[in-house]
């Protein structure tokens, strides 16, 4: 992790909301000798944005309160798991925590995640106590059958034929079940609570079943594993977790955490549940379910492709840790679902770039045009500053010689009224340097522009006699003998729609242009961009190196991703 990533700890006071609030209450009745939350990710899939939000209340109320959070991962169901979303994920939290939270990571000095598999034995033996207590028995249900008896939200469900099975026989069965005697889907072993309850979950809930499939982390040792609503609860207790704060689907679930904890007559203190809304973002999809299906149908590159949600997505992209945790804190923690702007999200990543990108010049699409009364073979290095905003960044030489590259957007044959770039005739100023007027357009047989053939005056340069003569535009440019070239990606939202998962399929409401590539002459400094430096190409946007580029080479490969526009395009073109 090089520095630059590394952001001070937040200056900002710590926001307010109904769970920091209880926290604090719980911390001034002194409830708990700590505090002790956890961010418990199953590794099924990449993070996403949604779950950047929970780590950054997670971590942040330990951070506030003095207290731990512990990143364990959810490993209960070994048939959609992998160690590449285990890593994944570890090296994701450790990103956005880096230098702000990472001082209340309950982790082991090499930063190993907690596993809830590490669990598996103890368990086991919960499970085991629930039985001999009589509150849990084997059931030889299939799955649909089982479905049947469970009945509906508003109609009570059936007790399984097993349900009455004797605790010896229940102990013999479950300890079969662990030793492997039955084949996958034959058995359950299940909490014996009410079958009329108006709470679908405490219907006999599942809490073990049978899956013949090794796990990343325990390998062939179990054939049986515990359902999430079971390992959760009993890993929170396990850990000392005091606040286990999940999103408001698992309100339906919290009778259960409860009972499950309550009748295993556990010494106190117990963790508790509470809930808040999950963030959804417009233009997007955030369900790892979907991102899967984008990523499988190679419909974008991997679960890293810039377009995405996932925080490795937005970290290639180049938004940085600062601005997803700003992000977090700025949309802050409620209890009502809702779709979030995610022009809130795209301000928050200006903001932060605006501060911290070095000002470059780089022409995406270049057109050609030559300083008419500028000596042939000399070249002048202009000063420039680094970042307007930030006067320890310093400043750099651009060189400028009589042939230059113009975007060929700034120059308009025939120009609509009120445009202030080139045009024939008419004069501008070139950022850093010198104000040009156009004398001739040299055109392509189909009539296209394909040079410019420009004057320029030569004391309107800073320091000049005439630097302080006004024109309405300045444009930049770099010199065609010195810039390099760069191969760009031009990211844009990966949906058309602010809602592509309401109904239908989500994949209809894709972007065709999502991603543009285009080659890009750059002022030669661009030579020795670093991967973690940030960059604003001035006029342009955002951009960031990517991994992709070759560096080491004699022929060195430049790949930049535009990581945001300088301004709302969008909003733009919804008021048009
Ligand atoms: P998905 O629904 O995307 O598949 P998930 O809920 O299955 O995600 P988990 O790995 O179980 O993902 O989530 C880990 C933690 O992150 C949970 O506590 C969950 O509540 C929280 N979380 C998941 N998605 C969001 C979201 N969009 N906003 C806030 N928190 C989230
Ligand atoms: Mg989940």
């Amino acid at each position: 992790m090089s520095l630059e990533n590394i952001a001070p700890p937040t200056a900002a006071p710590a926001p307010s909301d109904f769970i920091r609030d209880l926290v604090a209450q719980h911390v001034a009745a002194e409830h708990y000798p700590k505090i002790h939350t956890r961010f418990p990710p199953e590794p099924n899939g990449y993070l996403h944005i949604g779950h950047a939000k929970s780590i950054c209340l997670n971590f942040g109320i330990a951070h506030e309160f003095g207290g731990v959070c512990n990143l364990r991962m959810d490993d209960t169901n070994p048939t959609k798991e992998d160690i590449e979303y285990v890593e994944s994920i570890t090296t994701d939290v450790n990103w956005l925590l880096a230098g702000w939270a990472d001082h209340c990571l309950g982790l082991t000095p090499a930063q190993a995640p907690f596993y809830a598999s590490n669990y598996f034995d103890q368990l086991y033996e919960f499970a085991v106590a629930l039985i001999k207590k009589g509150k849990a028995f084997v059931c030889d249900l299939s799955a649909v059958d089982m479905e049947t008896y469970r009945g509906a939200p508003d109609r009570p469900g059936k007790d399984s034929p097993f349900r009455n099975r004797s605790v010896e026989e229940n102990l013999d069965l479950f300890t079969r079940m662990k030793n492997g005697e039955f084949p996958d889907g034959t058995r359950t072993l299940r909490a014996k609570i009410d079958m009329a309850s108006s709470n679908v979950w405490l219907r006999d809930p599942i809490l073990y079943r049978i899956r013949h499939t090794e796990h990343h982390q325990t390998g062939a040792q179990w054939c049986i594993y515990p359902m999430y609503d079971f390992a959760h609860c009993l890993s929170d207790y396990i850990e000392g977790i005091t606040h286990s704060i999940c999103t408001l689907e698992f309100e339906v679930h919290r009778p259960l955490y409860d009972w499950i904890l309550l009748s295993l007559d556990l010494p106190r203190p117990l963790p508790h549940q509470y809930e808040f809304a999950r963030l959804s973002l417009g233009y997007t999809v955030m369900s790892k379910r979907k991102l899967m299906q984008l990523v499988d149908e190679k419909l974008v590159t991997g679960w890293d492709d810039p377009r995405l949600p996932t925080i490795s997505g937005l970290r290639r992209r180049g938004v940085t840790a600062e601005a997803l945790r700003n992000f977090a804190y700025h949309i802050g923690i409620t209890k009502y679902n809702g779709v979030t702007d995610v022009a809130v999200l795209e301000h928050a990543i200006r903001e932060d770039l605006n501060k911290r990108a070095l000002r470059r010049l780089a022409v995406l699409r270049p057109l050609k045009i030559v300083i008419t009364n500028y000596p042939e073979g000399k070249t002048e290095e202009l000063d420039a500053v680094n970042n307007p905003e930030d006067e320890v960044a310093g400043k750099r030489w651009i060189p400028f010689s009589r042939e230059l590259y113009i975007e060929r957007d700034d120059f308009q044959e025939v120009p609509p009224p009120k445009f202030f770039r080139l045009k024939p005739g008419g004069e501008v100023r070139l950022k850093y340097a010198y104000i040009i007027k156009c004398d001739e357009v040299v055109t392509d047989a189909a009539g296209n522009p394909i040079e410019l053939r420009c004057t320029a005056d030569l004391d309107s340069k800073s320091g000049g006699t005439t630097a302080g003569r006004k024109v309405k535009g300045t444009i930049h440019w770099v010199s065609a003998a010195h810039a390099v070239d760069a191969e760009v990606r031009l990211y844009d939202r990966l949906f058309t729609v602010a809602e592509p998962d309401t109904e239908g399929d989500f994949k209809v409401h894709l972007n065709p242009h999502s991603l543009e590539i285009v080659t890009t002459k750059c002022e030669p400094s661009l030579r020795d961009a670093k991967l973690e430096t940030r960059y604003q190409f001035e006029r342009i946007g955002y951009f960031t190196m990517d991994k992709d580029s070759q560096l080491s080479t004699n022929n060195p490969q430049l790949i930049f991703n535009r990581t945001i526009t300088l301004k709302d395009t969008w909003a733009k073109a919804l008021q048009k």
